[in-house]
């Protein structure tokens, strides 16, 4: 019998329906997510991004559909399991303590001393090597954010979902981090799934996404199809007809 955790689609979502109180926020979202692609989940403010991810993350219970992280079924009532099979999701509001450092960060995160580990993180994220005296409070918005990637990148994740890591953030500092997150899915084989405001720096940095409305899947495709109609993509994205 095939080993389920070398299954190449690491995350899938079938039909998945998810909501608060059973009331859906989102309906049928269907995706998948390979070892080493990135998928950007795009829509306007409550189209029900932040729904799919804590549903996927297990940290919502689906309310129908099926989904599988690592070749087994999400288990929502044990979201701690997932974690441990190497699901990380950074939500928006980054998950820092603002009075702890860098280094105390870095410290508690890694899953053994593994000093080599740490490095490889830091090298991708120079600037966070420089302030690692620093409590969290005293971080620009992008020194936080790269903190936060550090912190879930140093348990070697395969699964990797990053809420709105733009938040707050100047596009230039946008621009430096996600091809950052592009080439570590690449390099090491995480499956990224990246929910973005800023479209366009999303999709070039994404081999698919998904674009969501009201609760609903409007579009799906290529990234780099999707960049090269923007007609459809805006049409999509404010107000489209579900798939
Ligand atoms: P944003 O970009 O504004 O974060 P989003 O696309 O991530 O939006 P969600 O946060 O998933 O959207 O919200 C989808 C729908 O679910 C919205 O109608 C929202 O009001 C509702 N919702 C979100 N969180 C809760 C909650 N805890 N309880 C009840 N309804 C919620």
């Amino acid at each position: 019998m095939p080993d389920p955790t070398l299954a190449r689609d690491l995350l899938t979502a079938e039909s998945l329906t998810s909501g608060y109180n059973g009331v859906a926020a989102v309906t049928d979202v269907n995706l998948t997510v390979a070892a080493g692609e990135v998928l950007s989940v795009l829509g306007p403010n409550g189209a029900g991004k932040t729904t799919t991810l804590l549903a996927l993350a297990g940290l919502l219970p689906a309310m129908s559909g099926r989904t599988t992280a690592m070749g087994e079924p999400v288990d929502y009532k044990r979201p701690y399991r997932m974690a441990r099979r190497g699901m990380r999701f950074v939500p928006d509001d980054r998950g820092l303590f603002s009075v702890m450092t860098v280094r105390e960060h870095l410290r508690l995160s890694r899953r053994r001393p593994d000093r080599a580990r740490e490095e490889f993180v830091l090298d991708r994220f120079p600037a966070l090597a420089e302030v690692q005296s620093r409590i969290v409070g005293l971080l620009s918005g992008g020194e936080q954010q790269m903190l936060a990637i550090a912190v879930a990148l140093l348990a070697e994740p395969r699964v990797l979902m990053v809420d709105e890591m733009s938040l707050g953030l100047a596009p230039m500092v946008v621009e430096q981090m996600l091809p950052t997150i592009r080439d570590l899915a690449r390099d090491e084989g995480i499956a990224v799934v990246l929910v973005e405001q800023h479209v366009e720096l999303a999709l070039a940095v994404s081999d698919r996404a998904i674009v969501l409305n009201h609760g609903r899947m409007v579009l799906e495709g290529d990234a780099k199809d999707l960049l090269a109609d923007r007609d459809r993509l805006e049409t999509a994205y404010f107000g489209g007809e579900s798939l």
